[in-house]
């Protein structure tokens, strides 16, 4: 079984030692293919490929096509929508992404927008603390808990919301309060952390409403998507009430407008970072190793996403 690294940009070179090591001791062979600049080379190197990790590489139907022995491709990260998976399912190949392998990364740059924040964007002048302000996390998966957790760790009151967690306990076992609607999380929050993914039922949904109803001095941070957003109805918001602030690691489309008129409240990353970390890469390669091996040994698709 041949396992192939397909990389424009490479793994660091931790990360490929380790994919290397999970591969050879599960008595497979490993290919590498890094820094391609021509998509020839790409379906060149599948061609005899049993199993496929990538990053941001495009895997395209023509790939697929190019791909006759493909099993597996494995997304080294969250998203995957840069493989096409009716391709992919049409020829019976298994698509994966490694989800939780960089909440850490992301869960730090949230904790790390609230300080810049409160601090003025390090600008001279008095700012304020996290410890004793309430924490609103809208959406417990697996970044939303390591923010409460490191929330709870800076002093916060941590509470939260997401629908789709029944179990009480999950919220307990971190000290966090679980309120029962999106209203009552955001009258609530100094520091509303979104972390809802992008569906039907979220898109524009974060608005001018529910901003409204934020209390004095409150800031919304936003490591998710934009997509979740509403943005005329953040722009209106924000407008309206001076005293609330915006930061977000994916800049919103009308970011410099956004930037434009409300100066000081407002910060975008230059590019979405939250998952630029190496400890996070290096995770994440790893992890698409151990899932290839997994599912050539024992079947295990737990992480499929074209099902
Ligand atoms: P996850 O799948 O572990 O958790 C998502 C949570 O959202 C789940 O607990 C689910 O129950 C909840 N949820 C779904 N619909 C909801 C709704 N309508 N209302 C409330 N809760 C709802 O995902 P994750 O790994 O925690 O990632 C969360 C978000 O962060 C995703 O949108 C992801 O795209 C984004 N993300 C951003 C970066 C970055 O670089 N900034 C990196 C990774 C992930």
């Amino acid at each position: 079984m041949k396992v192939l690294v397909a990389t424009e940009k490479p793994f660091a070179k931790k990360a490929v030692d380790g994919i290397r090591t999970i591969v050879e001791q599960a008595g497979y062979e490993l290919a590498l293919l890094e820094k391609y600049t021509d998509k020839a080379q790409l379906l060149g190197a599948v061609a005899d490929a049993d199993a496929l990790i990538i990053r941001s590489d495009k895997v395209t139907a023509e790939v697929l096509e190019a791909a006759k022995q493909l099993k597996i491709v494995v997304r080294a990260g969250a998203g995957y929508d840069n493989v096409d998976l009716a391709a992919a399912t049409t020829k019976n190949v298994v698509v994966m992404n490694t989800p939780g392998q960089n909440s850490n990364a992301v869960a730090e740059l949230a904790l790390g927008l609230m300080i810049f924040m409160a601090r003025n964007k390090y600008t001279p002048g008095t700012g304020t603390e996290l410890q004793g302000k309430t924490l609103a996390i809208h959406a417990y998966g697996n970044v939303g808990k390591l923010v409460g957790r490191k929330g709870k760790a800076l002093g916060m009151n941590v509470i939260a919301y997401d629908p789709f967690i029944t179990d009480a306990a999950v919220f307990e076992a971190d000290g966090v309060k679980k309120v029962d609607s999106v209203e009552e999380l955001y009258a609530k929050a100094d520091y509303l952390s979104l972390h809802i993914p992008a569906t039907a039922e979220t898109r524009n949904s974060i608005g001018y409403k529910l901003l409204m109803s934020m209390p004095k001095g409150a800031t919304l941070v936003n490591t998710a998507r934009k997509e979740v957003l509403d943005e005329a109805g953040l722009l209106k918001a924000l407008t309206e009430r001076e005293d609330l602030k915006y930061v977000t690691d994916i800049a919103a489309e009308t970011q410099e407008t956004l930037n434009e008129q409300l100066g000081k409240r407002v910060f975008a990353t230059p590019k979405k970072m939250g998952a630029e970390t190496a400890e996070a890469n290096i995770n994440a390669g790893l992890a698409a190793a151990n899932q290839i091996v997994d599912f050539l040994k024992n079947g295990n698709r737990r992480f499929q996403v074209n099902k």
